[in-house]
């Protein structure tokens, strides 16, 4: 039962990935949204069925148009491939409680939004509207949802605050800007859904794993949103048991 919950959440994760990479990859192309199949990038040529199994099609295409024989993007496969395990872990970590459709609801726009950041370097504020939504309409399904509301707020505007005054600051005394505002929205937006601790703590990863893609990949120019959604993750997963587990220690 487990093993076939598990399969058909990495399933239902690579559609909305392979969805989401879409939807993405019209909005930073300036495509409506809601208009017009699925095409490919190069000849423009109308996918079909076949062409849109997550995953699949793209390994039995091995990676290229079935029209044209251009090359498509491994970024179609990893994004299905990211989006299905991010489902997976939700569900095997939470099972059957509310707080799984809630982490891979908001898995959706953390993808999305990285997508588009890495391309324009912008986070639309559709994305921050959508996971305020849907953290507000989820809260009366959690255990202790009073809690969560409050603990949620108090970390928002802690974090979101926090960081809206070091950026000012910083932008004064570099005399440039250091942080862009959309990160700071999606800053306030992911900490509504974490303790003040474990936000804390978010705030200290998404630093830390910014730290290592400049590293890894010798750019100072990286977006910050992809490392903030990604510690985000792994923070609204088991940020709260390693919250606990540290208060603990006291
Ligand atoms: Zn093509």
């Amino acid at each position: 039962m487990t093993l076939y919950f598990a399969i058909v959440s990495f399933v239902v994760g690579s559609v909305f990935g392979s969805f989401i990479n879409c939807f993405a990859w019209r909005i930073t192309h300036h495509e409506s949204i809601l208009k017009g199949r699925s095409h490919c990038a190069v000849c423009g040529h109308t996918l079909g069925a076949l062409d849109l199994v997550p995953i699949f099609s793209w390994l039995f295409l091995r990676g290229k148009c079935r029209y044209c024989g251009e090359k498509i993007s491994p970024r179609y496969m990893l994004t299905e491939l990211l989006l299905g395990a991010a489902f997976l872990v939700s569900f095997l970590c939470f099972g059957f409680r509310w707080e799984a459709p809630r982490l891979m609801a908001l898995s959706v726009a953390l993808l999305g939004l990285s997508l588009v950041d890495l391309e324009i370097q912008e986070i639309p504020d559709g994305f921050i509207i959508y996971g305020i939504v849907l953290w507000a309409v989820m809260l009366p399904l959690l255990p202790e949802p009073v809690k969560a509301l409050w603990q949620g707020l108090l970390s928002g505007f802690l974090i979101g605050g926090g960081v809206l005054l070091i950026s000012l600051v910083m932008d004064k005394v570099l005399k440039k800007e250091s942080l862009g505002g959309g990160d700071v929205k999606l800053l306030f937006m992911v900490s509504l859904y974490m303790s003040p601790l474990a936000a804390l703590f978010n705030l200290v990863l998404a630093c830390a794993v910014g730290l290592l893609f400049v590293a890894a990949l010798k750019n100072e120019k990286i977006p910050f949103g992809p490392s903030i959604s990604l510690a985000s993750f792994a923070t609204v997963l088991v940020g709260e048991r390693i919250a606990t587990w540290y208060l603990g220690l006291f």
